[in-house]
């Protein structure tokens, strides 16, 4: 396969569910080369002109999958969640096949830990991640929300009133609330960097980021 840095390698996507096919639509619209793969002929019709390939196979059977050509890939999404069994055993062609980027999605926690020991490099679990950012976005405070790591997050909301009609250094941002804003959006405008200088005002949208903590004590200050 040719010798591509890893932004811009084809992507193996196998299983086209909800969520592989959530993962091969926006790849085909980021202009990634991307094959597919799903045991469902019906499927891999509709996906073969929207991707640069399609291809019905198992891919439970490490044979089948030699034969498309996966050894090439060096990034694999293994997107089959609802057959455990079948899950599993695709992430082990994968390992065996030494795709170097294997993405796994789990549907929970031990699902997950079986595809880490197996040697998946990435396990995401949708539901769980998805239900965990509702929880945050339900109290109306966030209009966005989005974690990185166990504690810290980056979120968009309206500006809490106490820092309103002031610069950043004064309002405290920092020193008081803990969290930085990284970015402001003025109705009708673009968003932009955010300096010590920038005056945030009622209108505006604000991206913060900061621990999980501080971030819910700062939305809580109020609108
Ligand atoms: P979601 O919950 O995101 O909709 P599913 O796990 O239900 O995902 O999707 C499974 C998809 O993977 C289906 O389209 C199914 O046909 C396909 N699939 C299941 N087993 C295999 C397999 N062994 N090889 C290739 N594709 C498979």
């Amino acid at each position: 396969m040719v010798d591509r840095n890893k932004h811009d390698a084809p992507v193996l996507v196998i299983g086209l569910g909800r969520f592989g096919a959530a993962t091969a639509g926006q790849l085909a619209r980021l202009d990634r080369e991307v094959l597919v793969i799903d045991t469902n002929e019906e499927l891999v019709q509709k996906w073969a002109e929207r991707v640069t390939h399609a291809v019905q196979a198992d891919a439970k059977n490490i044979d089948a999958l030699r034969q498309i050509g996966a050894q090439d890939f060096s990034v694999a999404v293994c997107a089959v969640g609802s057959s455990v069994e079948a899950s599993v055993l695709i992430a082990a062609n994968l390992v065996d096949l030494k795709i170097p980027q294997i993405w796994a999605k789990a549907i929970s926690q031990s699902h997950g830990k079986i595809l880490e020991r197996i040697g998946a490099n990435h396990v995401i679990y949708p539901e769980a991640e998805a239900g965990e950012r509702v929880a945050h976005l339900v109290s109306g405070r966030m209009l966005d929300y989005i974690q990185f790591d166990d504690d810290f997050a980056l979120v968009k909301m309206y500006p809490p009133k106490p820092i309103r009609g002031l610069n950043l250094t004064e309002s405290g941002v920092r020193s008081k609330h803990n969290v930085t804003v990284v970015g402001v959006k003025s109705p009708g405008k673009p968003f932009t960097y955010a300096t010590a200088d920038t005056i945030v005002s009622n209108h505006d949208l604000i991206i913060v980021s900061g621990t999980t903590k501080d971030l819910e004590k700062f939305a809580a200050l109020g609108t």
